[in-house]
């Protein structure tokens, strides 16, 4: 049985984490919980999953979860909680499934306790990724990705010899501004941008996918991942989201990684790996979808992945500037304080008052990002 450390629990990858974990009963076991606000799911998940530890950011919410539970488990509160079952020492793994850079902290807590990290939490990468990937080595621990697109060229790549890669072909389904003219993109109600094609995720994530940000940062994540140079990897709009990714190779050779979106594969095969489980879940049927479709990702109408190419390839800490502009900037869109493309202006704006140095730890990461916070907050006033 693997004990599993689930952090971020009540989320849209923790909930579906632990269906994974509900259809294997006989293969993993859940040993920690974690939380942000939502404490009667909390409840719920304790109550069946009776993990040795929980963690809740409020205290009055750990208190309340104290006198409710109907379990032994030991209830913690606030960023201890967290790094308590980041570094459980009963857990195997640890899925981080938290959202934003907050996740960097508990990563490389996790990493530190020598666990093996299954990785939804992109912002860790993006963040901090020269020091995740650097404890990780030191640690001798394994990095499994999470990301439907990451978990796929790590799937591709099985049995390959990196050298011989010539570039990834990372896919996005290119959100629901895909087909929008710029105009109507920038006027067009932020409502709009919570209504994924092919996706049901968190809210931030979600803004992110029409912003095309999400693929930005999930090209940072792969350079970290798959130790890729800028020219090495490629983005195409595939709006069915059925191939999550392709590799190519030197002798020209392209192995992709197919199936239905649903993010259990990807949590289950970075839960299982290096074996697979039977899943229930649908399967592929390509003469019902009949064709696949691709276009080339337009920057002008989505800067955000331009940003994002930038920042990598100036590296240090620039792309922990563009991921933290964005992450103070999508609750601003959200209540119509600023518009799309706004949000690329500031982004880019803040990245261009910001000198780039070399970082090796989290304190530095978080000195940067108050420093993004106060820039956000004087140019939105
Ligand atoms: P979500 O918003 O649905 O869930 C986030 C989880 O983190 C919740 O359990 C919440 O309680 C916790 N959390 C949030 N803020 C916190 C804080 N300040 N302190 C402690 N806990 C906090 O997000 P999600 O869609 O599940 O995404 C999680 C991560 O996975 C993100 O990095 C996202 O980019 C990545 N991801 C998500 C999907 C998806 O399908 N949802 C797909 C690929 C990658
Ligand atoms: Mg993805």
């Amino acid at each position: 049985m693997k004990a599993v450390s689930l952090l971020g629990s009540t989320g849209s990858i923790g909930k579906q984490t632990l269906d994974v974990v509900r259809q294997h009963p006989e293969a993993f076991h859940i040993t920690a919980l974690t939380a942000h606000r939502n404490r009667k799911l909390l409840l719920e998940q304790i109550n069946e999953f009776q993990p040795k530890i929980a963690s809740i950011t409020r205290k009055e919410d750990a208190e309340w979860l104290k006198t409710n539970i109907d379990a032994t488990t030991i209830i913690f509160n606030d960023t201890e909680g967290l790094l308590a079952a980041a570094s459980e020492e009963s857990a195997e793994v640890v899925l981080n499934a938290l959202v934003g850079s907050m996740g960097l902290l508990p990563t490389c807590h996790a990493i530190q306790a020598g666990k093996t990290l299954a990785l939804a939490n992109k912002e860790s990468l993006v963040a901090g990724g020269s020091l995740v990937m650097k404890l990780a080595k030191l640690n001798q621990v394994d990095l499994l990705p999470v990301d439907s697109e990451h978990s796929a060229i790590f799937q591709c790549l099985r049995g390959e010899k990196s050298s011989q890669l010539s570039r990834i072909i990372l896919t996005a389904s290119g959100g629901p501004f895909r087909t929008l003219s710029k105009a109507v993109i920038e006027t067009t109600d932020p409502s709009a941008a919570l209504k994924h094609p092919n996706w049901s995720m968190g809210q931030k994530i979600t803004v992110d996918s029409a912003t095309m940000m999400n693929k930005g940062l999930e090209v940072i994540e792969a350079k970290w991942l798959f130790n890729l140079k800028t020219d090495q990897i490629d983005v195409l709009v595939h709006p069915e989201s059925i191939i999550h990714s392709m590799v190519e190779f030197m002798d020209t050779s392209v192995i992709a990684q197919l199936g239905q979106p649903d993010m259990r594969v990807p949590i289950q095969f970075a839960l299982t790996y290096p074996d697979r489980y039977q899943l229930d879940a649908p399967r592929l049927d390509l003469s019902a979808l009949a064709q696949l479709n691709f276009e080339k990702a337009d920057i002008d109408r989505f800067p955000n992945l331009r940003l994002a190419f930038q920042a990598m390839e100036i590296g240090k800490t620039m792309p922990c500037v563009l991921n933290a502009a964005n992450e103070k900037l999508v609750p601003h869109y959200l209540e119509r304080k600023v518009s799309f493309y706004q949000m690329a202006d500031l982004i880019e704006s803040i990245m261009s008052h910001h000198v780039p140095f070399d970082y090796d730890s989290v304190e530095a990461i978080h000195e940067v990002e108050q420093w993004v916070e106060g820039q956000v907050n004087e140019l939105i006033r």
